[in-house]
Order: structure tokens, then sequence, then C-alpha cells
């Protein structure tokens, strides 16, 4: 089987690949939302892989993955090893999980990063109720992630939360000192929303990146009566060309709060010294930034190796990365926590077929069997949202 062409349109603003073939298989890759500007860097890979047999998937991307770099310049080669997997899975009529060796589990565990309420304001009592909502959800989370201190409107919101000026722009821009009201307020809202979950659904918090070493370890030490999930991306995060693993370690070593940091990092190298000095106790990879699927999986498997946990990244992943994370969550080791559940617009619950109706029950989503990624498109309701020019994507 040889690749005859790779395409990538924006679908309602996420980036979606499609590699066809000379068997007549296609396959589908995608890259988290608002990412225009990856079109013209996946089509960039095309002549490269162009004649390629798209089933010997780690060869056709030792052609290109070394082009790529931190999120988001790893997206392009993530979702073109989607699309890969995608093809293989097919050509083979079996899901992609079973090329990973095959589940050790039939359904996985998601949590909650993604369905918001907005937030009424920054007081413990609104993080409270903001709680009580996706508490409340009929998805039974057993874990919600809220985002805190320099994820968070705390920084725009409360006066005098940090020692210094507010940058606003592209995210993350923001990095310094808390003040004690800043840290006090911080402890406070974690307070508020441990009251409302109880022990029967796990709080996790998304923190920055932008605090500094001796904050991170002052607040992780001060939640540690109130059993969080984890402390993620407290120091550098999304964005952050670069992982700072010694500064982590620091953290860790001051702390029994679980720390979790890598949602933008690219490639197992990059988390190599992370999970050899066991800098943290869990990594989120996403598999859209990571290098794809089985970028994801070796890295899992290090990380197993090292007493590290795995808690996958996916917010803006869409349903095509949805698909993606539960095959490779299927198949990861018993490190396995749960992954970020992507949502999407309405209508594309209508442009997409093979998921389960409803896709989440009581946390978990059913693994589903069907080839490949074991969802596709259904063409005629999809072509409805091509933009101009790319009026062609699916032919
Ligand atoms: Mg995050």
């Amino acid at each position: 089987m040889k690749i005859t062409d790779l395409k990538c349109t924006i679908l309602g603003g996420y980036p979606v690949v499609r590699i066809k073939t000379d068997a007549g298989i296609e396959g589908f890759g995608q890259a988290e939302r608002s990412k225009p500007y990856l079109k013209s860097n996946v089509l960039f890979y095309r002549d490269a892989i162009l004649g390629e047999d798209p089933t010997d998937v780690e060869r056709v991307l030792l052609k290109i993955r070394r082009f790529g770099a931190f999120k988001p310049w790893g997206s392009a080669i993530s979702a073109i090893e989607v699309a890969l997997w995608d093809i293989a899975g097919k050509a083979a009529g079996v899901p992609i999980y079973k090329l990973l060796g095959g589940k050790i589990r039939d359904k996985v565990r998601v949590y909650n990063g993604n369905i918001r309420f907005p937030m009424a304001g920054q007081t413990p009592q609104d993080y409270a109720e903001n709680m009580a909502k996706m508490k409340e959800r009929p998805e039974g989370f057993s874990i919600i992630k809220q985002g805190i201190a320099f994820h968070s409107g705390m920084v725009r919101e409360v006066p005098d939360f940090f020692y210094s000026e507010v940058r606003t722009g592209m995210r993350y821009p923001n990095y310094g000192l808390l003040t004690e009201r800043g840290l006090n307020l911080m402890v406070e809202c974690v307070a508020a929303m441990k009251d409302v979950l109880g022990d029967e659904v796990g709080l996790a918090l998304d923190c920055g990146p932008g605090l500094t070493v001796p904050d991170a370890i002052r607040f992780a030490k001060a939640v540690e009566p109130l059993n969080v999930m984890w402390l993620e991306d407290m120091i550098t995060g999304d964005y952050t060309p670069h992982v700072s693993a010694e500064l982590y370690r620091e953290v860790t070593r001051a702390t029994s709060t679980p720390i979790h940091t890598g949602e933008q990092i690219y490639l197992r190298q990059n988390f190599k010294e992370l999970i050899e000095t066991r800098a943290v106790s869990i990594i989120g990879p996403d598999p859209l930034d990571i290098g794809g699927i089985a970028e994801l999986k070796w890295v899992a498997e290090y990380a197993d190796l090292h007493g590290i946990m795995m808690a996958p990244h996916g917010t803006l992943d869409g349903l095509l990365g949805l698909a993606a994370l539960v095959q490779v969550s299927a198949a990861l080791p018993q490190n396995y926590i749960a992954f970020e559940y992507p949502t999407a617009e309405d209508w594309w619950y209508d442009i997409v077929e093979g998921l389960p109706d409803p896709i989440v029950k009581n946390s978990h989503i059913d693994v589903w069997d069907a080839p490949g990624l074991g969802i596709t498109f259904n063409v005629k309701e999809a072509k409805k949202h091509l933009t101009a020019g790319d009026g062609d994507f699916f032919d």
C-alpha cells in the first residue's frame, strides 16, 4: 500500500488531516482547536511521505518527526501519525489498540477539564458554586479539574494577586511571586471546592504556568490535608517551549501532594529527565502534541517503569482526538488514571459516526471495536461545514 495524498482542512477551527492510499483506504487525524495556521504546516510534510507504506507508521515518522517541536509545532506530526494508525487499523481490520499490544481495560476513565460554566467571580463561594454545577453533570465525572492562579481569572480579576505587572494577550504570559493574599485566596478556593466534592469526586487543579518554586511548594504543602488529585503545570505548562525538570523535582520532593505536568511536551526524549529523576508524580502528555498515539504509549511505559502515573491531556482535541485518546488509553499500562475528556460543538456529533451514545457513563467510556480509530465522517453532512476553497477535501 502506498500513500497517494495528504490533505488538510480547517473544520470548525480544528485542523483535520486526511491521508489517501492506492488501496482506497483513507485515514484521518486532527489537531487542537483554533489553529488554522497549522494547515500549511501539515501540507509541508506532503512530499516527504508520498509513496510510503502508511502501515509502516514508524518508518514514515522517521522522515518527518525531527521537523516538529513543542506545542503547537508537534501537532501536525501528531495528526499525521494518528491518520497513519487509522489506516493501519483499517487495513488489518482491527482497532488501533490491537496494534499497540491490545487493550488491558474494556472501559477508560475520563476526567472533566473541558465542560465549563461561566465564573461569577473569584471568591471561594464562586468556585464552590461552579464546582457544584460540574459535579451535577450527567457524565458522572469521578475527577474534575479546575483552573486556579495563573490558569484562571485570579491573575486579572484579583487586585494585588502577585508582585508583578499583569500581562495580557496570547496565553500564558504571566509569571511572578504571589502575594500572601493571593496564596491565601487559592487555598480558600480549594477548600471551598473540596467542601462541595467531599471524597466522592477527586479534585485536580491546573495552576499555571507561571508560579515560582517557593510559591509552588507553599501552595502544595498548604493543600496537603485536602488530598487533591494533582497540581498541574505550576512551573511550566501550556505553550512553554521547555521542561525545567529540575525545578519540578524541587517541588515534588518538598510535598506529599502529587505534582503533574507535560501537556505541551513533544517527543519521548523531552520526558526523559522528568521521568528518570522522578521530577513529577504524574505526567499528562497529549497525543496530539507529543507526536502521536505510539509516542504517548512509549512514554507511558517508561513512566510506569519509574512509578509515575498517567493522566493524558485532551481538552481541545475534538472528536477524532477523543477517538485517539480512547484507543491509546485502552492499551496504557496500569499507571493510567484518566484522560481529559474533549467535547465539540453540537454539529460535530452529526458529522462523525461510530461514537457511543451517551459517550460517557459513570465517568467511563466503553472502548469500541471498529477498525482504526473506529469513527468515520458522514461525508455528506461534513461537507456542509467545509470552508471556501476546501470543497474537495473529501474527494
Ligand atoms: Mg493543563
